[in-house]
């Protein structure tokens, strides 16, 4: 098969992944073949690739093929599979298994199992034109999603979920959205689903026009203004939800959020000085459990959550790294084997 596999760290300047023939995965017990229609292309791929992540121990493995939030259809069953069929349309995501015995896993948490797999990451991803999945983990896709609008629920859309969930909204609250990319113009949807006002920040304007388009209430471009004065000429945040990789970007949103509110951080940053007579609360935030990804399918198959999306061949997997390093994706690229 057809696949783009990285087998040395480089930027993407350079072309880090190479166009190449591999074996066909072949499915074992509890696994099934996915014919891949259709791969988004997330932030974390690229942080990966040009070897940011090997402090944290990511890849697991080299050569790997990259690509955790894919749609396909299965091909072939492996022994003892049940439940699913040849000739269904799945999608795929970041969390590739779980141990299904620890706490987290009882607990419907299984997105913080210690011992999850992590889809091109620890196991070969969806950029080829198969992949093997272990069958717990993949979710039914209705026919009324294409490929290319449902992958990108597999990673942004369940991870806008999850920060979402976390930050208890109310209806007209006033929720200001840090980093408009993938996830951003997700966590707009979901925010204004939820009755709350949204202020989107971003760095670039391509990224404000697809805020503004959403439905966002105020937009700050945090290149020209300082947001935090902006939000506190209009009283503060109830919430921040920050996916902009940045320490900076954090500590504006921490000062932006009104005494007793909410941060949720769902990238890498640095927090430092901590006033705890503010009595604000930080949370984490990582992809989400499997309910609430079916919850995501759904809302998109009822026309509630859209993906903006733009797709490219698989053979263009570098053009595209590059591509979002300098922020010219609007939301989200999709490759299509
Ligand atoms: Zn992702
Ligand atoms: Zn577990």
């Amino acid at each position: 098969m057809k696949a783009a596999v990285l087998h040395e760290f480089r930027p993407a300047e350079e072309s880090p992944l190479t166009i190449e023939d591999v074996p066909t995965p072949n499915p074992g017990p509890g696994q099934v073949l996915v014919k891949v229609h259709a791969c988004g292309v997330c932030r974390s791929n690229l942080h990966m690739i040009e070897g940011e992540w090997r402090r944290y121990g990511i890849p697991s493995k080299l050569p790997i093929i990259p690509g955790h939030e894919i749609i396909g259809e299965v091909v072939e069953l492996g022994e003892g599979v049940e439940g699913l069929r040849k000739g269904a349309r799945v999608g795929i995501q970041p969390i590739w298994s779980s141990c299904g015995r620890c706490d987290y896993c009882l607990r419907g948490m299984e997105h913080i199992c210690p011992e999850k797999k992590l889809t091109g990451e620890h196991v070969d991803g969806g950029y080829a034109e198969y992949i093997v999945a272990d069958a717990r983990h993949v979710y039914e896709v209705p026919d009324n999603l294409s490929p290319e609008e449902a992958a990108p629920l597999f990673c942004p859309g369940i991870t806008a979920y999850g920060a979402v969930m976390k930050a208890d909204l109310r209806p007209g609250m006033r929720v200001g959205v840090f980093g408009v990319g993938g996830v951003g113009h997700m966590v707009i949807q979901l925010a204004l689903l939820h009755g709350a006002d949204v202020v989107a920040v971003s760095r670039r304007e391509n990224h404000l026009r697809v805020a503004e388009r959403l439905g966002a209430k105020w937009l700050i471009n945090s290149s020209e203004k300082d947001p935090v004065e902006e939000i506190r000429r209009i009283g503060g945040l109830d919430v921040s939800i920050v996916f902009a990789p940045s320490s900076k970007v954090a500590e504006q949103a921490f000062k932006s959020t009104k005494l007793h509110g909410t941060v949720v951080i769902g990238v890498h940053v640095e927090l430092g000085w901590f006033p705890f007579y503010e009595e604000k609360r930080v949370v984490g935030t990582v992809v989400g459990p499997r309910w609430a990804m079916r919850e995501v399918v759904r809302l998109a198959s009822e026309g509630k959550l859209k993906v903006i999306h733009e797709d490219y061949p698989l053979e263009k997997a570098n053009e595209v790294l590059r591509k979002l390093k300098h922020g010219e994706v609007d939301a989200r690229a999709v490759l299509i084997p």
